[in-house]
């Protein structure tokens, strides 16, 4: 048997290991592979971690370090000396990581200390803005690894642009896998009469826009964070926003004024903002995996943000970069009423993407001696 241990922390990841574990801990993979998960504790809520666990049958971590709630460093620094003593103690015979988070570069950073081999999933994204902290994780966990699980056309490119040649897979994006396993699941769950969200006072009436803000450019900055609000208030129509807790504890600390149009709830679990995903009439977010999802259900989405890793959405016209001032949030949202996106979609792969990468690690781990 060969051994891999899945490090993670942070809402998305739970969402992309929810769909490649599963493809892992079943035949023939799982004949071959037996998969560690050890869960840093960089999200550690019910809404924010627990929930996922339990509605999408990620198997419960075998280590749990609850390293969360600190700065960027000392959460990094502290990962990295326990994720090394783990590996050590479990010796696996490569390390798996998630998208762009702290927890994704410590469990890189100290699988490399001891050579232990790195599998990236979703490398070579790229904002090219290097202050961001997601970029930093990102660059330097690509840089560290041997598999470079890539989504699009684009983060391939990025790679052999920084001089990566080997160990690049094309694989297709594992949310899109996990997008259509849970749009499928809703569908079915409508059709025996149950109705998502499954908590009564989420059941907003159509048409409203789903809205979410956590990134830290957005919520360290707290101009940006009025100026989205305003711009957000100035929209003709219901906002729906789940609230990252980062981002409830600047509205808190700040006292920030809410707009009478915008009805701020809890994080949801993932069934129910997919649910919410498929009714909105618009979206609005920061979110990279938000982003996607709009792309995915065909629905339009300006990003709160000044650039975006995933160009492809905007290419096809379902995604605008609205930065954050009122005036380019309305300009964004005046167009997408102007000329509605042409239905397409393409870019993401085929849905395959978890057992595309299953069959490349079981491969390959083949030939790794421990
Ligand atoms: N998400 C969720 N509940 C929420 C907000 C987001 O399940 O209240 C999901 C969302 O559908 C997507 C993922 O979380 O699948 C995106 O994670 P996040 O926005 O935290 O991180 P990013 O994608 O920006 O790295």
């Amino acid at each position: 048997m060969k051994r891999i241990i899945t490090v993670l922390g942070a809402r998305p990841q739970f969402i992309k290991a929810a769909a490649l574990s599963r493809v892992l801990r079943s035949s023939p993979f799982s004949d071959v592979i037996e998969e560690v998960i050890v869960h840093t504790g960089q999200h550690y809520d019910e809404n924010m971690s627990d929930v996922f666990f339990r509605e999408m049958d990620i198997p419960q971590p075998d280590f749990r370090l609850e390293i969360g709630g600190t700065s960027h460093g000392r959460m990094t620094g502290q990962m990295l000396i326990e994720l090394e003593d783990l590996y050590l103690q479990v010796k696996p015979d490569a390390v798996l990581v998630y998208g762009d988070t702290n927890t994704t570069l410590a469990g890189a950073l100290a699988a490399s200390k001891l050579n232990i081999p790195i599998a990236h999933v979703e490398a070579g994204l790229r904002s090219f803005w290097k202050r961001m902290p997601e970029e930093q994780n990102r660059v330097l966990t690509d840089h560290l690894s041997t598999w470079l699980f890539c989504p699009t056309d684009a983060s391939i490119q990025n790679l052999k642009a920084e001089g990566i040649q080997e160990g690049i897979h094309r694989v297709g994006d594992v949310m899109y896998d996990i997008n259509l396993f849970y749009q499928a699941r809703l569908q079915e769950e409508a059709q025996r009469g149950l109705h998502r969200p499954t908590n009564e006072a989420l059941a907003f009436q159509e048409p409203f826009v789903l809205m979410t803000v956590h990134r830290a450019e957005n919520t360290d900055a707290s101009e940006r964070l009025i100026n989205i609000l305003k711009g957000a208030g100035r929209l003709p129509l219901q906002i729906i926003w789940p609230v990252h807790p980062r981002t409830a504890q600047v509205i808190r600390n700040m006292g920030l004024q809410i707009s009478p149009n915008i009805h701020l709830i809890p994080p949801l679990g993932y069934l129910d903002m997919l649910s919410l995903e498929m009714r909105a009439e618009l979206i609005l977010t920061d979110s990279g995996g938000v982003q996607k999802e709009a792309y995915f259900l065909q629905k339009p989405c300006i990003t709160l943000r000044d650039q975006t890793e995933w160009i492809e959405t905007v290419e096809d016209g379902w995604n605008k970069l609205g930065g954050t001032l009122p005036e380019s949030i309305w300009a964004a949202y005046q167009a997408f009423k102007q000329a509605p996106p042409a239905k397409q979609k393409k870019h993401y792969g085929e849905g395959d993407a978890a057992r595309k990468i299953a069959e490349v690690l079981m491969q390959d781990l083949v030939y790794i001696e421990r």
